[in-house]
């Protein structure tokens, strides 16, 4: 197992053990065909060659979560997931009345997290208006309004919005950044990390995004996991990411929304982060420069660590899972009390059993 992959496995472990110190029982998230959200064109480079490379299925009937390559760039996301609508009837689903941190521990990663983004930021400067935008339970928003900045905050998870609200006092001004970045409204400062990657349309935000910013000196840091060091076989049944970035599309995508790069960083074990400004002068048309691999590699990364010890997916396949129900609404099932079946034929699907 690779950094990354024990990384994401202590973090759902620790997760796990939440939910059972919660002593909840499973759910089941129920599906359809409306909750779907379906894309047929790359939104990247708008090619229509995508090449699919796994298919979840309810009982080997409703196809509830695919994942494509475009065989063009090689950007990887959903071409079927199910739209931000049906995370919120989830999120209503779990609303708890009286609000409360989820994880302790995974706030002292996020307080690690903007330690290192208030260290950058503060480099140019050290208050202003700051958007916080997928803010989560506000332990790093609250971090920058200590340090001097104003906050306001962008989160879709009900009882996320609560504890933002009631425990903090931070002013939720939207609960979709989709929708936000139409808004006029400026800021010194946008912190937008581990959000773009679970957006339904990251494109158009991030094409839109630089309306938010104050024009002449806004920053903006954006970051997300990257397809390489992240992805492994489970990241197929991984229900809340809807695009798998690599560097050279995320640096793409933000010349496209008329940003430049201030700096970049890396933080293990997965994280590719930019510090973004609006950029004064016009530009050509940025280019998007191919990462240095293919679809096999691609390809590889889905059957990364896939428990089938005797036989693997051939690289062409596309691998199907077949699920009962859905019982976790990021993981889709739980894997850690549950056995992979393999199928006879790969035209078939991988089943789960308890
Ligand atoms: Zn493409």
């Amino acid at each position: 197992m690779n950094d990354a992959a024990h990384y994401l496995d202590e973090q759902k472990k620790s997760t796990l053990k939440k939910l059972k110190e919660k002593k909840e029982n499973p759910r089941v998230y129920e599906i359809e065909k409306n909750d779907l959200l379906i894309i047929s064109r790359c939104p990247v480079c708008l090619s229509k060659d995508l090449r699919l490379l796994t298919e979840v299925y309810i009982n080997g009937q409703l196809n509830f979560f695919s994942t494509v390559t475009c065989v063009s760039c090689l950007f990887t996301f959903r071409s079927v997931s199910p739209g931000l609508k049906w995370f919120k009837k989830c999120w209503q689903i779990i609303e708890t009345a009286v609000p409360e941190v989820f994880n302790p521990e995974v706030e002292l990663d996020r307080i690690a997290r903007y330690e290192k983004y208030y260290e950058a930021i503060s480099r140019y400067r050290k208050t202003g208006h700051l958007l916080d935008v997928g803010a989560a339970f506000g332990t790093g928003t609250n971090l920058f309004r200590e340090k001097g900045f104003r906050v306001e905050a962008v989160e879709p998870e009900i009882n996320k919005t609560n504890y933002l609200r009631k425990k903090w006092g931070i002013k939720v001004v939207a609960d979709s950044i989709e929708t936000f970045v139409r808004q006029k409204r400026r800021y010194d400062v946008i912190i937008f990390s581990a959000c773009l990657e679970h957006i339904d349309n990251p494109v158009t935000v991030i094409k839109r995004i630089k309306n938010l910013l104050n024009p002449n000196s806004g920053l903006l840091y954006l970051e997300v996991p990257t397809i390489w060091n992240y992805v492994s076989w489970s990241d197929a049944l991984y229900l809340t990411h809807k695009s798998n970035f690599s560097k050279e599309h995320l640096t793409y995508l933000a010349e496209l929304g008329g940003l430049e790069i201030v700096e970049d960083f890396f933080y293990k074990p997965c994280h590719v982060g930019l510090l973004l400004k609006p950029r004064q002068n016009n530009q050509n048309k940025p280019k998007l420069i191919r990462p240095p691999k293919n679809i096999t590699d691609i390809a590889r990364l889905y059957r990364k660590d896939l428990p089938l010890k005797k036989h693997l997916p051939p690289l062409n396949a596309v691998i199907k899972y077949s699920v009962s129900h859905i019982e976790q609404f990021f993981q889709t099932l739980n894997l850690s009390d549950k056995k992979m079946i393999a199928p006879n034929h790969w035209s078939g699907f991988i089943t789960f059993s308890v």
